[in-house]
């Protein structure tokens, strides 16, 4: 296919000029994949598609790049493909080369002057082939696939330095550390963003892409469905929608990753039929039912995204 990689950063100056805010889904085979294209298409809306570095390896990098070309060949909206943390030069370095549209460095567990020479590195390269870069400063709690930071209480990321590291970097949008975190297990209490310092950080940064990891909202409901039919899931929060929907329509928030949620729909569907329908063994059969509930968490989750609840 050929790639139009100029077009995320027109779509990300819509995001920021029109306070609304694009949904970067994670998928991991065919039918996750599908999922987020055809919610996608349903709701008229670019969607990004991010791999993990775990996600990467499960598929190979020909195969993910391949089957997403296949898919999106003939959409009318927007999808980009991302790659979703990427810790090393190298893994930005093979993304990009693959046709990427986007790639996300994570040097945040990095010391600050480390992490800017990284992602910097990664923001050269990458602007020699019009790929779009992000950042993180700041460093969120829990676990995302080789994420995993010990602290269990989220390191804010401090407003004055994420503007020296958009300055030193170059990088075009950046992740922030105001409360979320990552996994099914987010907020132990009540859970509680730093809305102040969200206002903080876009004070420094002007007008400037900013990007929220750790925001699913991990709904009791699915988790109870889960567990009834043999899931050992432990009870958590996550972030409440209203207040998602407030972010993206009232912040410069341009990107909100789902990762947690999708994982949790999936399951539940499969669990369900599975037990449901013993006898059957065709894995189409389970598969296209969770691929269906999960296209429309995703097609909530855009109207989310846009500001409706
Ligand atoms: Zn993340």
């Amino acid at each position: 296919m050929k790639r139009k990689p100029d077009t995320i950063f027109i779509t990300f100056e819509k995001a920021l000029k029109k306070r609304f805010a694009v949904g970067a889904f994670n998928f991991y085979n065919l039918e996750t994949l599908q999922a987020i294209l055809e919610a996608g298409e349903a709701m008229a809306s670019p969607v990004i598609c991010s791999v993990s570095e775990g996600a990467l390896k499960y598929m190979g990098i020909d195969a993910t790049v391949m089957m997403f070309d296949a898919l999106t060949e003939k959409k009318k909206y927007p999808a980009y493909l991302h790659l979703d943390h990427g810790k090393s030069f190298e893994v930005c370095r093979k993304a990009i080369d693959a046709g990427f549209d986007s790639v996300m460095i994570d040097g945040s567990s990095l010391p600050f002057d480390e992490n800017v020479k990284l992602t910097k590195r990664v923001v050269k390269y990458a602007d020699k082939h019009g790929v779009f870069v992000e950042g993180e400063i700041g460093t969120l709690s829990g676990i995302e696939d080789n994420v995993e930071v010990e602290d269990k209480d989220a390191r804010f990321t401090n407003p004055k330095e994420a503007k020296q590291f958009v300055m030193q970097t170059g990088v075009n949008s950046v992740a922030v550390a105001i409360g979320t975190s990552h996994g099914a297990y987010k907020f132990s209490g009540e859970p509680k963003l730093r809305i102040d310092i969200l206002s903080e950080i876009e004070k420094e940064l002007g007008k400037f892409p900013i990007v929220l990891h750790g925001a699913s909202t991990v709904d009791a409901k699915i988790v109870r469905q889960i567990n009834a039919r043999g899931g050992k899931i432990k009870g958590a929060k996550g972030v409440s929608p209203k207040e998602l929907a407030l972010i993206c329509s009232e912040h410069n928030v341009c990107k909100v990753n789902v990762d947690t949620d999708l994982r949790l729909c999936f399951i539940a569907s499969l669990r369900k039929n599975l037990k449901a329908s013993p006898k059957e063994i065709n894995p189409r059969f389970f598969l296209s039912d969770a691929r269906e509930e999960m296209k429309n968490l995703v097609i909530s989750k855009i109207k989310l995204f846009q500001g409706n609840l």
